[in-house]
């Protein structure tokens, strides 16, 4: 028997290494009008590196010292920055004290308790903590990523972390231009200035940045009730709530979190960004086919 065409469709984008996960995804990968991208992971390579340590004076703390703290309340993470941080301590020789109770907020950040005090790191404002008085840099004033690093509370330094831009990020967000008729939208939850960066080195011009995961579902549930049909591609376990609202998700799966993974209707194994819209072209020339 010859193959139904969505059946094709499936084993053709498998050939652009993306794996659609059921006959309907790959219909509706074809049904799309706009493309909503996260940023970390998903339009960078998602292997940031610290570019700068910086303890508040009066912090106590040297550089070392704050990074071997910061370090061990991420360590059980698997987040990016997590892995960024941990691999900078280590990278200095630095020792990783063991951490307790530790806990994840999506979007937000990470606490531990380390020698007995209860270490946070993640974005500014969290905790109802309010912005970081202290502070000598704001998180939106410097490049990259700055994230806070507080012990019981009082802020004590803050660290800085850069991410690399896929090669064909810009490519790819010109082909999904092309192949859906519309601008993509920029969703993240990392800083504006971060944002805004990664937006003018790919041409997009609608950036939505400092969004928490549910940020993220109202940006596609909003899209999508003024009646567009929107992909959405994401990486991270905060990428998954709007992965599943999206009318296509896509999951980056090398780095992944394996709640995207399984959230997403499609997984882009190889880690091409151009092979999203490769794929949406094969659904609509195999829907040629059916009707
Ligand atoms: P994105 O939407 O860009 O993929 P996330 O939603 O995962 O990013 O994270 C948003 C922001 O929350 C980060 O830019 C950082 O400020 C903070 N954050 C999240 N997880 C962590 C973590 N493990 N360590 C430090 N900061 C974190
Ligand atoms: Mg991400």
């Amino acid at each position: 028997a010859t193959m139904p065409p969505l059946l094709s469709a499936i084993a053709n984008a498998g050939r652009h290494g993306v794996l659609v996960k059921s006959a309907v995804a790959m219909e509706r990968l074809g049904e799309i009008d706009t493309a909503a991208l996260d940023k970390t992971g998903t339009l960078t390579e998602g292997t940031p590196e610290v570019t700068a340590v910086r303890p508040h004076p009066g912090s106590g703390l040297g550089e070392d010292a704050l990074l071997a703290l910061a370090a061990a309340a991420e360590h059980p993470s698997e987040h990016p920055l997590a892995r960024a941080v941990v691999a900078a301590a280590r990278a200095r020789g630095l020792r990783i004290a063991p951490a307790e109770d530790f806990t994840a907020r999506p979007g937000r950040g990470v606490s531990a308790t380390v020698e007995g005090r209860v270490v946070t790191v993640g974005r500014a404002g969290e905790d109802g903590a309010g912005p970081d008085p202290t502070a000598a840099v704001r998180a939106d004033e410097v490049p990259g990523t700055t994230v806070l690093v507080r012990v019981d509370g009082t802020p004590v330094g803050t660290l800085t972390l850069t991410d690399r831009l896929r090669p064909d990020a810009a490519p790819a967000v010109s082909a999904l231009t092309a192949v859906t008729g519309t601008s993509p939208v920029l969703l993240t939850g990392d800083n504006r200035s971060a944002a805004a960066q990664v937006a003018a080195d790919t041409g997009i011009t609608d950036v939505r940045a400092d969004l928490l995961p549910e940020d993220k579902v109202d940006a596609v549930r909003g899209l999508q009730g003024t009646g567009r049909k929107v992909l959405f591609a994401g990486d991270g376990v905060n990428d998954a709530p709007a992965l599943a609202s999206a009318h296509s998700g896509v999951a980056m799966g090398r780095a992944g979190s394996d709640l995207a993974l399984e959230t997403a209707d499609a997984v882009v194994v190889r880690d091409e960004l151009t092979a999203i819209p490769a794929v949406v072209r094969l659904s609509r020339a195999a829907r040629r086919l059916v009707v």
